[in-house]
């Protein structure tokens, strides 16, 4: 039996976490497994209804669970909350407290959706590679932070720090990962002007030692950020720090034409969150609108690296596939003037093909 804990949060979380939750059945009717889900508030939703972001025993749910799925949390209603209250607290402190320092997020563009990414196709085309972002240290979490004095004088600061044993295990995630792909690590830092990157480069060049069989490089954050756009089909697996990751990843999400496309894993030892790295899109929630694809890949990658159930992921990611090619589109990945599916039903078209 695997437990699976289930966070909707707020917009369109709940939305794509309905496609995700008939999928799970599914793929426990069809391939006779067992599947205990069991839901919670999380993010606004919470607030709402406790006031606040995450209550002890949602976090104790995920802490019992062999795998979490979070939709997304946020949105207008709760931007004036205090910082310590917001719906966005609620996930840094879930991460955190499942220990999930490494952050996966595969940049694969579908061959069917070429013409959807804003680059050319001979740039995009066979695009392949995924980013791993420390998620639980750097500048988000350092200490001293704040804001001090008032006028003209007002400052505020936040600390980017990093040990090396915090690098070290997310590098060797990193030739790990690289080890089951096309082995080659890209390291990306700002070396030439932080301390913190410097130790970050040292760092990753000795643990390098121990994976001869994976080559390895070191960018800087601007020439990476540039180099994704200009010829993404180099990179194989990037691993960097929180903040470069961070928006790293979202400028890499548009290669792939749609946010929605996007499934995220963030792992760690013993818990693993997956999630899309989408948003709660309050522009179209409640709209039965939203791409839940991404929620759809993230579940193959809760299959593959919770359950080691290979072959479901396999067929998860190969019915998104026949869907897509058999032309069904969300509005955010249609053609202009194709006629577009909801979230629903792409729900169900996937759901149609598991067990076939
Ligand atoms: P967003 O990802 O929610 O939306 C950006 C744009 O992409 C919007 O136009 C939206 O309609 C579109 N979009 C996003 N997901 C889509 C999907 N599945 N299908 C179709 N279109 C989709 O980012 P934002 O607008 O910057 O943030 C909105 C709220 O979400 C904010 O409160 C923010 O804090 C929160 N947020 C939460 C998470 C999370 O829970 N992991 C991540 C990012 C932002």
């Amino acid at each position: 039996m695997y437990r699976i804990t289930v966070f909707p949060g707020d917009g369109i979380g709940p939305e794509v976490t309905d496609q995700v939750i008939k999928l799970i059945r599914k793929i426990g009717q069809a391939h006779h497994l067992v599947f205990e889900i069991q839901q919670s508030l999380l993010g606004g939703a919470s607030i709402d209804k406790h006031g606040v972001p995450m209550t002890p025993e949602a976090l104790r749910l995920a802490l019992e669970s062999d795998a979490v799925f979070l939709g997304a949390v946020g949105g207008p209603k709760w931007d004036r909350v205090e910082p310590a209250k917001r719906p966005e607290k609620a996930l840094l402190e879930l991460r955190k407290s499942l220990e999930v320092f490494a952050n996966i997020r595969p940049v694969l563009l579908m061959p069917e959706l070429v013409s959807r990414s804003p680059l050319k196709a001979e740039i995009v085309e066979g695009c392949d590679f995924v980013i791993l972002r420390e998620l639980t240290g750097g500048i988000y979490f350092g200490t001293p932070r704040g804001t001090e004095g008032s006028g003209p004088s007002e400052r505020a600061f936040n600390t980017m720090v990093y040990t090396a044993a915090e690098v070290e295990r997310i590098v060797r995630k990193a030739f790990e990962l690289a080890r089951r792909r096309r082995r080659h690590v890209t390291s990306v830092d700002k070396a030439n002007v932080l301390e913190v990157s410097r130790l970050w480069r040292k760092t990753a060049t000795a643990v390098h030692a121990e994976f001869p069989d994976v080559t390895l490089d070191h960018r800087y954050i601007d020439d990476c950020a540039m180099q994704v756009i200009k010829n993404p089909g180099q990179f194989d697996v990037i691993v960097t720090g929180n903040l470069f990751g961070d928006i790293l990843s979202d400028e890499c999400a548009m290669l792939t034409g749609s946010i929605g496309m996007l499934p995220s894993a963030s792992v760690g030892g013993k818990y693993a969150l997956y999630e899309p790295v989408h948003g709660s899109a309050p522009d179209i929630a409640g709209k039965n609108m939203a791409n839940p694809l991404a929620s759809i890949l993230s579940i193959a990658m809760m299959m593959e690296t919770s359950f080691e159930l290979h072959e479901i992921a396999r067929e998860i990611e190969q019915a998104v596939r026949d869907v897509l090619r058999a032309g069904h589109r969300t509005a955010d990945i249609a053609e202009p003037g194709q006629r577009c599916v909801s979230c629903s039903e792409i729900g169900d078209l996937v759901c149609g093909r598991i067990g076939k």
